[in-house]
């Protein structure tokens, strides 16, 4: 093999100057043969009809034509153009030219057959073509032929400097010309010949020149199968490798602690999905490999006993535990209630946040460092280098998303062996996303809510019904209940959110006048401890609504709050709107929410909008949001490989995905090394990418 050829820079390749290298370079990142080959068409036309003149109809589109030249004339005046008459057996027709003139004068024979192709137009009982694709009959038949002609993305800049769709159509046959004998298969035999995929090299060919429609489908299956397949073996190297290779303490017993507190002090039973999430944990933590283990649960579903009871095991084996929270309140949230959890049982537990004071701070820090100290609950405090565990066993983070991979990876280093490591998320990662971007971590999924759960009643209101709207809070606040309305935060808007903020806060404090009523208001230009204040106000139950800009987002817990109006909901994402939502519903009382919009909606507003009112799911709210958003735009997969598929699509070619997937896992399972013969083909191509790219940096 030979792959150094395809590694070779496309300027030596003939048709590629070096300003169509530095131009395909800096709009297309195309640097190599390899690229340039990988580089797939969008769409295709049609090219296996030849058409005659007397078969042109008026309303013909793209059409391809045999036939001769045999007269060309420059027709002056308004419109000046270049026109020849293009004859075959049966009739004549005009190919037009408004620019070139001269070079394209020049290069046309006359009374030789060509093969034209083009777009047709109709006037005046004439048919012609403007600009037609134009070659001669001789080279076209020594050409390397495709039934469908491959029409390539482009940018505004490429087209503008002269690489067209033809251009780079020409490249394309000077590339395949020059690499025919370097299109080596990539994966192996017994792939190959399960799935009955087509070899690389014709996938290739036929990609760029197919010669069939049935040729097409089945050259683009090889090639989504391969870039998936690839995808997921490094991600499931990285797994098995990982398991191997990372230690971490193994948890081995499941001690007093835990008994005690899982028999005698459980505020309830759990759900079976929080038993089976738990046992997965436990198994995980039992065995010598560091756990890196993400766990999904929708708003409400009871993420946190499970944090604590892993943590618990960790304690029971004489290993500290922290837990880390994205915001203050939070953390106090955590703090006071793990506090309480545990109040009949022998264990420490401090808090950490940036106003903790420094004789306070001290003695956590002497404490954690002597071992007397088993959990410490915090914000990014807990990432100070200040903040050295004894032993840290188990970090538990909470909302992954708020966190970064650097700050992940610095708790890892804060001891000798990282600890387990139990990221929390309420933020569901739609399963066909998590499957592709997520492949390194294990995932666990609470998908039940505690029994007893009322359902949060949505609904859709227009602006014009505020004042129903009003009445209704005023009825839940008469029954003791607070209530959340929330405005949006457009970062690239923000005065004019904050503006709308401040308006509707007064038209809320004029509607609901004190003393009777209490508002709270919480934005993000306010102060850190005012917002605080404000915030503590409101989940001490002194303040019946608390007005709010989406700061209020994340975790916060009031079970009292009953209503969560979201003004301008048109303008939340979904994962957004679903979030809010899940502030409330968390007391034994029914809850409501209300999506107030104005009568403009665009379409995708309106799926949104019908999928809130629809269902409470938080994995069907996520794949929809998927659809609506594709993956770009979806918390964690901005770094990741998926955004660079070149020819795959995580959602339409799903089905391709999870085969890819399985094959791809069952090699890494069955070969870790890849050391069988049949496997060596893939052992080289991984070698490859971890040489020319590495698609995995972005993981923890
Ligand atoms: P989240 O997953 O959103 O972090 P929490 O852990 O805060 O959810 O739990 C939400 C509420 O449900 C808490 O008040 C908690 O005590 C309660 N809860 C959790 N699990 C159960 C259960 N199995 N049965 C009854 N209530 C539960
Ligand atoms: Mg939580």
């Amino acid at each position: 093999m030979n792959p150094t050829f395809l590694q070779k820079p496309i300027d030596y390749l003939k048709g590629v100057g070096p300003n169509r290298a530095d131009l395909l370079r800096s709009e297309l990142g195309i640097q190599t043969y390899q690229d340039l080959m990988h580089f797939f068409p969008n769409r295709y036309i049609d090219k296996t009809t030849y058409y005659t003149i007397s078969q042109l109809e008026r309303n013909s589109a793209d059409v391809q034509i045999i036939g001769k030249i045999t007269s060309i004339k420059m027709v002056e005046g308004k419109g000046r153009r270049l026109v020849a008459t293009f004859k075959d057996d049966g009739g004549k027709m005009d190919l037009v030219w408004f620019r070139g003139h001269k070079w394209i004068r020049e290069s046309l024979k006359l009374n030789t057959p060509y093969v034209i192709f083009g777009k047709l137009n109709y006037y005046n009982g004439t048919f012609s073509m403007p600009h037609p694709e134009i070659e001669l009959l001789k080279e076209h038949e020594q050409n390397i032929r495709s039934a469908m002609q491959p029409v390539y993305p482009s940018t505004e800049k490429l087209a503008g400097r002269g690489i067209t769709n033809k251009v780079v159509n020409s490249i394309m046959q000077s590339l395949f010309k020059e690499a025919n004998n370097h299109l080596y298969e990539s994966l192996s035999k017994p792939i190959l010949s399960e799935l009955k995929l087509m070899s690389k090299r014709d996938a290739l060919l036929n990609i760029h020149f197919p010669q069939s429609q049935e040729h097409l489908a089945r050259a683009q299956y090889r090639l989504k199968f391969e870039e998936f397949f690839y995808i997921q073996l490094q991600l499931a190297f990285k797994n098995i490798n990982h398991r191997s290779k990372i230690k971490g303490y193994p948890f081995e017993k499941v001690g007093s602690l835990f008994t005690t507190f899982y028999n005698n002090h459980l505020p309830f039973e759990l759900t079976n999905a929080q038993k089976r999430v738990v046992k997965e944990i436990r198994y995980d933590l039992g065995t010598n490999a560091q756990m890196n283990r993400l766990l999904q649960g929708d708003v409400g579903s009871g993420k946190t006993i499970v944090a604590l009871l892993s943590m618990i095991i960790a304690l029971d084996n004489n290993y500290q535990a922290c837990l880390m929270a994205p915001t203050a309140i939070l953390a106090v949230q955590h703090y006071t209630g793990l506090v309480d959890l545990c109040k009949d049982l022998n264990i420490t537990i401090a808090l950490l946040q940036g106003s903790t004071k420094t004789s306070e701070r001290k003695k956590i820090h002497e404490q954690l460092e002597n071992g007397e100290l088993n959990i410490l609950v915090g914000t990014h405090a807990l990432l100070e280098d200040k903040v050295k565990f004894k032993n840290l066993g188990l970090a538990v983070i909470d909302e992954q998303h708020r966190f970064g991979v650097k700050q992940r990876s610095k708790l890892w280093h804060k001891n000798e062996f990282p600890p387990h490591v139990l990221v929390m998320t309420a933020t569901p990662i739609p399963r066909t996303l998590a499957m592709t971007v997520y492949g390194d971590l294990d995932v666990s999924i609470i998908d039940e809510l505690p029994p007893g759960r009322k359902t949060i009643k949505t609904v859709h209101r227009y602006d014009a019904n505020r004042l129903k709207v009003f009445r209704f809070i005023k009825d839940e606040i008469e029954l003791g209940r607070q209530v959340y309305i929330v405005y949006p935060l457009i970062q690239e808007s923000e005065a004019m959110d904050y503006k709308d903020l401040m308006d509707g806060y007064e038209s809320i404090s004029r509607e609901f006048p004190k003393p009777q009523y209490q508002i709270s208001i919480v934005h993000g230009k306010m102060k850190p401890d005012d917002k605080d204040i404000e915030m503590n106000r409101f989940i001490k139950g002194e303040t019946q609504i608390m007005v709010a800009t989406t700061v209020i987002e994340v975790g916060v817990n009031v079970p009292n709050a009953s209503v969560m109006i979201i003004e301008s909901a048109e303008r939340f994402g979904l994962s957004q709107l679903h979030q809010l939502r899940g502030r409330v519903g968390r007391g034994a009382e029914q809850s409501y929410c209300i999506l107030m919009t104005s009568h403009k909606l665009s379409s995708d507003s309106k799926v949104r909008l019908e999928t809130m009112t629809r269902t409470n799911d938080g994995f069907e709210i996520a794949e929809v949001d998927l659809k609506l958003r594709g993956p770009g735009d979806i918390t964690g997969t901005q770094q990741s490989g998926v955004l660079n598929l070149k020819i795959a699509d995580i959602i339409k070619d799903n089905d391709i995905l999870k085969i890819a997937r399985s094959y791809a896992w069952s090699v890494v399972k069955d070969d870790p090394k890849f050391q069988k013969e049949e496997n060596q083909i893939i052992r080289f191509m991984y070698a490859q990418m971890m040489k020319f790219k590495n698609i995995w940096s972005y993981i923890s």
